[in-house]
């Protein structure tokens, strides 16, 4: 499978396809071009009539954006030339053939890469297990061959691949693209991300971002958030930590922590949290709280269902075994899950009241647990926020479940090509 060779006059690609020591330039775009570009993206194609009608620019503007985007090769007329008498409307589309970009998802166990087209479309979509404490030299190794395979895989250039989004389990620095003391990330601490990876793929721009604040935006750009601009992704895994949306874009805070939600304490006589704290969210109601909780009723012999799947397991239990036993009906493990629930409600009662979102999103591993756990949150959220800031207010679970990652990885690395430029009028 190949896809055409890039337009020649597109300022974002090398001329010359040798090995290029720095990236080339980004896309320079005035702020309307790329919300028409975005849209168009987003429609797959649109007429100028449909822009005209679902923008709020004269037609003059969309014109002269759309012609300063045909110009710069980031769209093309669609079925130019179908005409058969009649006055249908060109139609334009985004560009594919204009660039390569991948989106690569980093997980504390696995690794999710995705290739794909400036339009959109997947050319290659693979995963396997993989240890982030193996750390970074090995593991962007094992992210560099795996690009390597799915751009040959589809007999791609890697010349062409110029941009990689990547997501790590971990707080970022997001202008120097590197991690900052992750605590499950040993050997990761300020290490060059981006600079190992223009190392093997010279023409690719590389952004890093948190895990949460991808899966963030993968949850606007192809989940349950389409339509919403104030939105925030709660992920409970092995720890809790937010992506939060701001009028559509991610929210990072000064540092690159805002959302860090995990930390804020929720008892004062709880639990030492791995951070050095006292009573934590996370420390009290993340994945290992759950496992744990559930180990001990099981051992005292309060829950013949969860010492069942204690032993099924050969001696350990995972979140979702407490699912499958509240499922099953044990009265234990309900309580352990609405325990959760209302935990992470009350922090996110809190967050709705100054907030105001549109929607929170919860993913991460342990929302395979269920309705149970989305119904406590939701419960709590409900009784405890101010009624106009949860009139229209959904609570849901991810859409997009493992895939919210790899998905927001490639929004992030198609956002990365581009420079927007204020407004002009
Ligand atoms: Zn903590």
């Amino acid at each position: 499978m190949s896809i055409p060779l890039p337009l020649q006059d597109m300022t974002v690609l090398p001329h010359d396809n040798s090995a290029a020591a720095i990236p080339p330039q980004r896309v320079a775009v005035a702020w309307q071009e790329k919300e028409i570009f975005d849209r168009i993206r987003r429609q797959g194609e649109a007429t100028k009539a449909e822009l005209v009608n679902r923008l709020p620019y004269s037609r003059t503007k969309i014109n002269q954006c759309i012609a300063d985007l045909l110009e710069k090769g980031l769209v093309k007329t669609a079925g130019a030339g179908d005409y058969t008498g009649g006055r249908r409307a060109v139609t334009y589309s985004v560009n594919g053939s204009a660039a390569l970009v991948a989106g690569v998802d980093i997980g504390a166990t696995s690794v999710d890469l995705a290739l794909a087209d400036l339009a959109g479309k997947i050319y290659a979509r693979l995963g396997e297990p993989a240890d982030v404490r193996d750390g970074p030299r090995l593991l962007l190794g094992r992210v560099g061959e795996l690009l390597e395979q799915m751009l040959a895989g589809g007999g791609l250039a890697r010349q062409r691949l110029l941009s990689i989004g990547v997501g790590v389990p971990g707080p970022v620095d997001f202008k120097l693209g590197k991690l900052v003391s992750p605590p499950i990330m040993p050997g990761w601490d300020g290490f060059p991300i981006i600079a190992t990876l223009q190392e093997r793929f010279p023409t690719a721009h590389v952004a890093v971002d948190n895990d949460v604040n991808i899966m963030a935006l993968g949850e606007k750009v192809g989940g349950a958030a389409r339509h919403v601009d104030n939105l925030i992704f709660v992920k409970i895994g092995t720890g809790i930590g937010a992506g939060i949306l701001c009028n559509g874009e991610i929210y990072r805070g000064s540092n690159g922590c805002a959302g860090d939600i995990g930390h804020i304490c929720v008892n004062k006589e709880g639990p030492i949290c791995r951070c050095g704290n006292i009573g934590c969210l996370e420390a009290m109601a993340a994945g290992p709280a759950i496992a744990a909780a559930a180990q001990k009723a099981a051992l005292e012999g309060k829950s013949p269902i969860l010492l069942r799947h204690y032993e099924a397991n050969g001696g350990f239990l995972r979140p979702e075994d407490v699912g499958y036993s509240a499922g099953e009906g044990d009265p234990v493990s309900i309580d352990i899950i609405r325990n959760s629930g209302h935990l992470v409600g009350d922090v996110l009662a809190s967050l709705v009241n100054f907030y105001n979102p549109g929607m929170i999103v919860i993913g991460g591993g342990v929302s395979k647990i269920g309705n149970l756990l989305l119904s406590s949150i939701r419960q709590v959220v409900l009784h405890r926020s101010l009624p106009l800031a949860t009139r229209d207010m959904r609570i849901i679970f991810s859409q997009l479940g493992d895939e919210a990652g790899v998905t927001g990885a490639m929004a992030l690395a198609v956002e990365n090509l581009f420079v927007v430029q204020g407004y002009s009028e």
